[in-house]
């Protein structure tokens, strides 16, 4: 997509990798200030600046993880000093910690919803203020496909996801007044890191159930990502956009 995002400033969370890193280098290409958030891998960041500010776009990489409030703050209170706006959100952070019910641990079930749900949360309290006094801004969240299907393995994943839409929907309603809209990617699998994972049998049963017979390419769903972003889906806000090559229609 030929979007342009010259003179915007986006922060992604979780971008040094997969569909993050596919992210921000989308919105970098389109012109856009790019500030990220990671964890743990900071070669991987290091080396994500470099290369964004080898191809002339401004980057900001922040470290922290997104289940902490204060460092949500922290973060956009960061990207506005240094760019002077945050005109878009990507609440891209995610984990998986797969367990049948029987065996799934109470630290299983709250790792993933503070990453994945309440993540989401901290980034968009962070934002409001910035955006209502704006009176502009797309946010984007990552949801899953398993957020409306289910997956057995996958209650705590799936809760998250399912909340986010929720969570979304209703963030839309409050903000649509100030010209900031709230929108949903749902990606079906993916090939990165949190694919890679999975056996061979489980990414063949994936296959199985795929009408377009692959997994997606990150870049696939920042396309999308970048779509709701942009001034062409400015009248667009609480969809709910699924990317999963027919996986679930
Ligand atoms: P990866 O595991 O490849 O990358 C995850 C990214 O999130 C990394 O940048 C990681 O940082 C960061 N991250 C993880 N936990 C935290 C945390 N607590 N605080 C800050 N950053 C964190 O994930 P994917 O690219 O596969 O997934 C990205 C999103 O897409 C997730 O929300 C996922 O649930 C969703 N999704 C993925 C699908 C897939 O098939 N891959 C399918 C559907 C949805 P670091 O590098 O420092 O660890």
């Amino acid at each position: 997509m030929q979007a342009d995002f010259q003179g915007a400033t986006v922060l992604v969370t979780g971008g040094t990798r997969g569909i993050g890193r596919a992210i921000v280098e989308s919105f970098a290409d389109a012109g856009a200030n790019v500030a990220f958030t990671f964890r743990s891998s900071t070669d991987a960041a290091a080396d994500l600046v470099e290369t964004l500010e080898g191809q002339g776009t401004e980057a900001l990489s922040l470290q922290g993880d997104v289940a902490d409030l204060d460092a949500a703050q922290a973060h956009v209170d960061a990207v506005v000093e240094h760019f002077g706006a945050i005109d878009v959100l990507v609440n891209n952070a995610g984990i998986t910690r797969d367990g049948l019910m029987l065996r799934m641990t109470e630290d299983d079930w709250d790792a993933v919803i503070d990453t994945n749900l309440k993540g989401v949360f901290n980034f968009c309290k962070a934002a409001y203020m910035p955006m209502m006094r704006q009176q502009s801004g797309a946010i984007v969240n990552i949801s899953s496909v398993v957020g409306t299907t289910g997956n057995a393995g996958q209650t705590n994943y799936a809760a998250s996801k399912a909340g986010i839409v929720g969570f979304s929907k209703s963030l839309a309603k409050e903000l649509g007044s100030r010209n900031v809209t709230v929108n949903v990617v749902a990606p079906g699998y993916v090939q990165t890191d949190m694919t890679d994972e999975l056996d061979d049998d489980t990414q063949e049963a994936i296959l199985d159930n795929v009408p377009l017979d692959r997994l997606a390419e990150p870049h696939e769903i920042a396309e999308a990502v970048l779509f709701l972003a942009s001034p062409a889906a400015a009248y667009i806000t609480g969809h709910v956009l699924h990317v999963n090559g027919g996986l679930s229609m």
